[in-house]
């Protein structure tokens, strides 16, 4: 029996049902899955099952770029489930599988809370939790996948299943950092923190000066508190309309930063980077929940390419390489190639910590271009590589998840030992392999049989 909430091709609306975030991205799945709740959810399920259909999970499609092929597989989109409820006396959120960050950020910030919130209003909360989660306030909180109390999901056999520490506590270990390949996630439950304000900004100077600002930058992170996260970043606008003076057409290098702490001592912190003139300052005590506006990334689906990687560490050679790749006089096409301030509690290991349970490199590098044609997305895509090769020498050997837009081998992203962990609870939760994630978790290899 077709549940209400299916698209088929050839149904009306069925190229606006199949279009990701990244519009860049001709997603042709067998269907489209627009359920309202988890027992919506677990119908399809069940319908795609009986068809011998995988079923692929998706909140806004921000990483849909990885995903590859979608034959044969129905895309569950999760984008009417946006029920938020905040729990101001235990400090915890519960949202379901289509709430974006900028909703519950603006819900918790009604009980002075804040969440640990990734740089853009409109990515999903469940996509980017269960792949880690690098927040504004990272350094000092860790990723957001370890703030996750609870996970409500919808298995392979159509059954609703609640995670945490005393249920389940293997799949629960597994959802937190080891993306979507165990079930069609429904609900999260995570820590709020105690947070209203927080000083940020952002500090613009011509392009021109790339190597200078970004050693100064280098320098000035050695000594920051984890209260402190920032990044060091080249961007070229386009001379759209939309783009607000003096920003339009412009090429700046920039540093952005937050900072948990009163604004005198914030502003004592700053000095350094500020005494270097910059054209643009934006620095002030703002809201915690406005923090989405601070990295400029656009509020409503565009077409774009990217890519990121992993830094050991990011020393004046890596600096040059990168001003060689995208700083000025480089011919670099992208929108966007920054460097973000990793370690602090990134770094720690938290107590009951997911999969991923920290990030084992110094910085992440994230390059991106828009593409509005075919040509333009080539270009981009050989641009980030550019960029990529450049900075080579300090790849951590390892890859974060949620700034992965391409295949990657499961060892890259996850470690041998925790990657060989996740194929078991895959092993165990999905034997069939029904759910296909970006970034997937293959099934173990078959153990051989004992000769008789
Ligand atoms: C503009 C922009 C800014 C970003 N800023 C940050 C940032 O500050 N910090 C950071 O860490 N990352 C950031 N990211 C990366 C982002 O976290 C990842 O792209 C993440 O995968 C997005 O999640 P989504 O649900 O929005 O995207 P989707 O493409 O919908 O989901 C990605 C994957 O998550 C899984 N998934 C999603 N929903 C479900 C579900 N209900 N059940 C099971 N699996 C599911 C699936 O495997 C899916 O393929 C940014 C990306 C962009 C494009």
């Amino acid at each position: 029996m077709k549940t209400e909430c299916l698209v088929l091709p050839h149904d009306p609306g069925w190229d606006e049902a199949r279009l990701a975030w990244n519009l860049a991205v001709d997603q042709q799945p067998a269907a489209v899955a627009l359920p309202e709740s988890a027992e919506e959810v677990a119908r399809v399920v069940r319908w795609a099952r009986s068809r011998g259909l995988r079923i692929a999970p998706q909140g806004t499609g921000h990483n849909a770029g990885a995903m590859g092929s979608l034959a044969h597989t129905v895309l569950v989109k999760t984008e009417r489930m946006r029920g938020v409820e905040i729990d101001p006396e235990n400090q915890r959120a519960r949202v379901e599988a289509g709430v974006l960050w900028a909703e519950v950020s603006e819900a918790a910030a009604e009980h002075g809370l804040a969440a640990l919130a990734g740089s853009s209003p409109d990515v999903g909360v469940v996509g980017y939790s269960l792949g880690g989660g690098i927040s504004w306030l990272a350094r000092r909180y860790g990723l957001a996948a370890n703030s996750v109390t609870a996970v409500e999901l919808v298995n392979a056999d159509g059954e609703l299943v609640r995670a945490d520490a005393e249920n389940e506590p293997e799949l629960f270990w597994a959802l937190r950092g080891g993306g979507g390949s165990f079930g069609v996630v429904t609900a999260l439950e995570f820590t709020l923190y105690p947070i209203t304000e927080v000083y940020a900004g952002v500090l613009f100077f011509p392009v021109e000066r790339g190597a200078e600002i970004l050693r100064a930058w280098r320098r000035w992170i050695e000594d920051v508190p984890d209260e402190v996260t920032s990044v060091g970043r080249f961007l070229q606008f386009p001379p759209l309309p939309e783009i607000p003076e003096p920003l339009r057409g412009g090429s700046f290098v920039v540093v952005e930063a937050t900072y948990l702490g009163d604004e005198e001592s914030a502003e004592e912190l700053l000095r350094p980077l500020r005494e270097l003139g910059p054209s643009m300052d934006t620095f002030a005590t703002i809201p915690v929940q406005t923090l989405n506006k601070l990295h400029m990334d656009p509020e409503q689906p565009v077409p774009c390419v990217g890519d990121g990687m992993l830094l050991g560490d990011f020393p004046e050679e890596a600096i040059d390489a990168l001003v060689a790749a995208a700083g000025a006089g480089s011919g670099s096409p992208l929108l966007s190639v920054e460097v973000r301030h990793l370690g602090g509690a990134l770094a720690r290991l938290q107590p009951g910590h997911g999969a991923l349970a920290t990030i084992e490199a110094g910085f992440a590098m994230f390059a991106v271009g828009m593409s509005m044609t075919p040509e333009m997305g080539a270009a981009m895509h050989a641009h980030v590589e550019v960029v990529q090769a450049a900075l080579a020498r300090w790849d951590a050997g390892r890859d974060y998840l949620n700034f992965t837009e391409r295949r990657e081998r499961g060892e890259r992203l996850f470690g041998g030992a925790t990657y060989r962990r996740l194929q078991t609870v895959k092993g165990r939760v999905d034997p069939d392999d029904v759910f296909r994630s970006n970034h997937p978790v293959r099934l173990p290899a078959p153990r051989l049989r004992k000769a008789a």
